[in-house]
């Protein structure tokens, strides 16, 4: 296993402890801002005009995850509907994206249906687009289904789906859901997983990140890389160049504050770039999931929070 595969799991564990987690909310803010758009809906949209402002279009993610209660479950759904809604009143696309345990998923798939049915209603009514985050993998399959019955059963084409190229499993998901054209944001995978999950090695998670995003675009699906790695990056747009795909049936989604270089020179030279844009109180693990994917981040965290 590699060393930064291995720092990854070691700091997802110690993130989970609540001494920590205590310290780094009362002192960590200042930090988290460089991945954080703010903490209300009015810092987001002022976040998503300056992007715009550069040529790249926003990803907007009210952060939250895992409620253990119906009613933060629907307060969370009542204030996507509401950030949906305030997108409608921008003259850019309107896109948001939703965990699924922040609307109820861990209490029911039914209830994450129904809640994430009404956010598709709003998006739905400001031409919106909601893309469905993937979680750890004991959630693969409820999240996979509860997607599904949405997109195949009642019909929603505004909904897409995040599948991990560390699971060993996302191959044969892709091709269970191919039939549907899927759209589609294909991601290495942020979560501590088992060897027995996902693979473990860069060098597979990188294959198998480039299989399934060509897949998918071979497919005809509308497909998005979720990466800020450039050697992936060139390589899907090669390929894409080479097959002929339009340029339309593909973009680079990165997350807020992270290669800005990189991404306003895609934009520049004409691809669609959009920033998954995270804004809210509840950043913690967000956060965490930040500073567990680069060793480097460690230091600066442990700098500031320590210096208060
Ligand atoms: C738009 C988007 C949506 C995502 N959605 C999901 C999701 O639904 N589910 C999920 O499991 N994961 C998601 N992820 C996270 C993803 O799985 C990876 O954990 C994360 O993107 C790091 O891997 P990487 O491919 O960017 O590059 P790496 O190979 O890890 O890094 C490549 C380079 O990118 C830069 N970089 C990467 N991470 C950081 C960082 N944290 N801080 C500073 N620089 C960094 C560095 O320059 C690094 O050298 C998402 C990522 C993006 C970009």
């Amino acid at each position: 296993m590699e060393l930064n595969l291995t720092y990854r799991s070691l700091l997802l564990g110690v993130a989970g402890q609540k001494w920590l987690e205590r310290l780094v909310r009362t002192r960590g803010w200042r930090l988290a801002r460089r991945y954080v758009a703010g903490d209300t809906l009015e810092e987001a949209l002022g976040a998503v005009q300056k992007l715009e402002e550069e040529g790249i279009h926003s990803l907007v993610d009210l952060l939250g995850e895992m409620v253990t209660s119906e009613e933060q479950a629907a307060g969370y759904t009542a204030e996507i509907v509401r950030l949906t809604r305030a997108l409608g009143g921008l003259p850019y696309p309107r896109w948001v994206s939703v965990k699924l345990t922040q609307i109820g998923l861990d209490l029911g798939r039914e209830l994450a249906r129904q809640n994430l049915r009404r956010i598709l209603d709003a998006a739905r009514a400001v031409e919106g687009v909601v893309q469905v985050d993937m979680e750890d993998s004991p959630r693969t399959d409820a999240t996979l289904w509860v997607w599904r019955t949405l997109r195949e059963e009642e019909g929603y084409e505004n909904v897409g789906i995040v599948l991990q190229s560390y699971l060993k499993r996302s191959p044969a998901d892709l091709q269970e859901i191919l039939h549907l054209k899927p759209n589609l944001r294909v991601v290495k995978g942020a979560y501590k997983e088992p060897a027995e999950a996902a693979w473990q090695d860069r060098p597979t998670i990188n294959r198998q990140f480039l299989q399934l995003v060509k897949t998918n675009l071979a497919g005809g699906g509308h497909t998005a890389t979720g990466s800020h790695d450039g050697r992936l990056l060139e390589e899907v747009r090669r390929w894409a160049e080479a097959a002929g795909i339009g340029r339309e049936r593909y973009e680079f989604q990165f997350l807020y504050g992270i290669r800005r270089e990189l991404k306003r020179d895609l934009a520049r030279r004409g691809y669609t770039v959009r920033d998954y844009l995270p804004y809210g109180a509840d950043w913690y693990p967000y956060f965490s999931r930040r500073i567990a994917e680069r060793p480097e981040n460690l230091l600066f965290v442990l700098r500031g929070v320590l210096q208060g």
